[in-house]
């Protein structure tokens, strides 16, 4: 007799098997990151059918299986449509879920992690703007890794930062350098005061404070590329879904042209 087992989980990545299987990579709250089979989904009879998609919270039974555990039942809790209407909220939400993907290992209860992915696709589907949650999921995702960026002293000396200083960003130290210490040459960026206090905003304020936020676009992108840094540092390696990101946000280019989402996922992985 097989053993079953429900469980809440978004799908993170997903791959195809075989003639009509596919092989989804779940987050979900109490068994952290999962590889599980849905049997014969690519079947336009498949009762599991158009269900078992990514930027949904699902409901899902499973059996244990050899090597993946088996999609035996699906329902679909929270469907977050409305994040699928633009592309860059669309982009934005595969590059969250490849970094939550490479954050977890397998098998390890991930429940703050599972939260804050599913309020980020809450917030993108309410229509919060996409650079806004990603900094925020970015900011608390390096919390909860324990690696959350030094935004208030000075990552050498302990001195607490204070108007009129220049500093500068390092995050293979973990944060910001005073301009007493050199640091390593080759890892150090200057950072505004405007950047330093959007990023002391992520740590600090809440979503309503976040969202009503009035920021210089050169602002945004100066703590997009610090964000974007130092999450590479965290994650020891640079997010395969970003240059699709990039490639959208850029603009209704010839290239996207008549192209469906659909057919350009970045993060697919057979890792
Ligand atoms: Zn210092």
């Amino acid at each position: 007799m097989k053993r079953l087992w429900s469980t809440d989980a978004i799908v993170l990545s997903r791959f195809d098997l075989g003639e009509a299987d596919r092989v989804l990579t779940l987050i979900t709250p109490l068994e952290g990151k999962v590889k599980v089979i849905a049997k014969g989904v690519r079947r336009p009879t498949s009762r599991l059918g158009g269900s078992v998609e990514p930027f949904a919270e699902l409901r899902l039974q499973l059996a244990h299986g050899r090597t993946f555990d088996v999609v035996t039942q699906v329902s679909v809790g929270h469907a977050w449509l409305a994040l699928r209407d633009s592309l860059e909220s669309t982009a934005t939400a595969w590059y969250l879920a490849e970094l939550a993907d490479r954050s977890l290992e397998e098998r390890h209860p991930a429940e703050p992690i599972y939260t804050l992915l599913k309020r980020a696709y809450e917030l993108l589907d309410a229509g919060m703007g996409p650079g806004r949650v990603a900094r925020w999921f970015e900011m608390h995702l390096t919390d909860e890794l324990g690696m959350r960026p030094e935004v208030d002293r000075c990552v050498e000396c302990d001195r607490m930062l204070e108007p009129g200083d220049t500093f500068r960003w390092v995050p293979p130290l973990g944060g910001v350098l005073c301009q007493r210490d050199p640091g390593p040459p080759a890892e150090r960026t200057g950072l505004s005061l405007d950047a330093l206090k959007l990023l002391k905003a992520y740590q600090r304020l809440d979503i309503a404070a976040l969202a009503a936020l009035r920021v210089a676009v050169r602002t945004e992108r100066e703590v997009e590329a610090a964000m974007r840094d130092f999450v590479r540092v965290s994650l020891e390696r640079d997010a395969r879904s970003l240059p699709f990101l990039d490639l959208v946000r850029a603009g209704p280019g010839p290239r996207l042209a008549g192209r469906a989402p659909e057919v350009a996922q970045p993060i697919e992985t057979h890792s």
